[in-house]
């Protein structure tokens, strides 16, 4: 009889302490949306972005709850993906944007060459030649212009060990959403404010990008807001810029 006893006292007593566990976790979980949601109005409103790693943080915490409810909703994931690039490229865009163009590297898919590309592997990634049959060369003197490190990336682990080895303090990542999802989110964990430029065409071979919307990008200064930064929205086609034409 005593054993049973203490075993229910036991049971009952790891009861209460569980249920003021997941109280104080439900009440952090309120306050963490309160403040991320406090954040995100003012930042949209203003322009005026306040502590982006904690509103990306903010966003990437509420990504899978969300995801999960938009399932629910039949909404596509490929949705939520891109509302989440959009949202994080905002919060980064600030801080972005005041790192001189020589300490911001960027990374190409390989994917946007052409089929007939004469570029060989080498350890820095795939050497354009510059034959013109696809963006990427005009990509290459515009990153040269500015004085940008460039890389055409032949495999995931590539752009790990090109922040490892130059340590850029800024980052523009081009890829399909799913390639951009989980860069924005790798840079993230290493506190390199990054931007995503999506793919207008996806797949594996001859893939496309808006040139001009990278080019913008790639030009924006802490002076300087891309072209179309204020009427960005979540709907928007456009993710960043548009509206810059570099010299050709
Ligand atoms: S421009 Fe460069 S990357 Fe594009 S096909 Fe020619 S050599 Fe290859």
């Amino acid at each position: 009889m005593g054993i049973i006893e203490a075993v229910a006292g036991a049971l009952t007593l790891l009861a209460y302490v569980l249920g003021w566990a997941l109280l104080i976790v439900l009440a952090i979980s309120i306050v963490v949306i309160l403040i991320s949601l406090l954040l995100l109005a003012y930042s949209f409103r203003t322009g005026h972005f306040l502590f982006p790693n904690l509103l990306v943080a903010g966003i990437s915490f509420f990504e899978s709850p969300l995801r999960a409810i938009l399932r629910v909703l039949n909404v596509d994931d490929a949705r939520m993906d891109l509302i989440a690039i959009r949202l994080k490229n905002r919060a980064m865009y600030p801080s972005f944007r005041k790192v001189p163009f020589e300490r911001r590297a960027i990374f190409l898919p390989q994917c946007l060459r052409s089929t007939s590309c004469p570029a060989v592997l080498s350890p820095e990634g795939i050497k354009c030649r510059g034959c013109g049959a696809c963006g990427i060369s005009r990509a290459h003197e515009e990153a040269q212009r500015l004085g940008y490190m460039i890389f055409v990336v032949p495999g995931s682990s590539f752009i790990m060990r090109m922040i490892q080895k130059y340590r850029p303090d800024a980052i523009i990542g081009v890829g399909c959403t799913y390639e951009v999802r989980d860069g924005l989110d790798m840079m993230h964990r290493h506190r390199i404010p990054a931007i995503g430029v999506l793919l207008d065409r996806s797949g594996c071979v001859n893939t496309n990008v808006d040139w001009d919307r990278l080019f913008s990008v790639m030009n924006a200064t802490g002076t300087q807001r891309a072209p179309d930064m204020d009427k960005y929205g979540l709907d928007s086609p456009e993710d960043l810029g548009g509206n810059y034409h570099p010299s050709r």
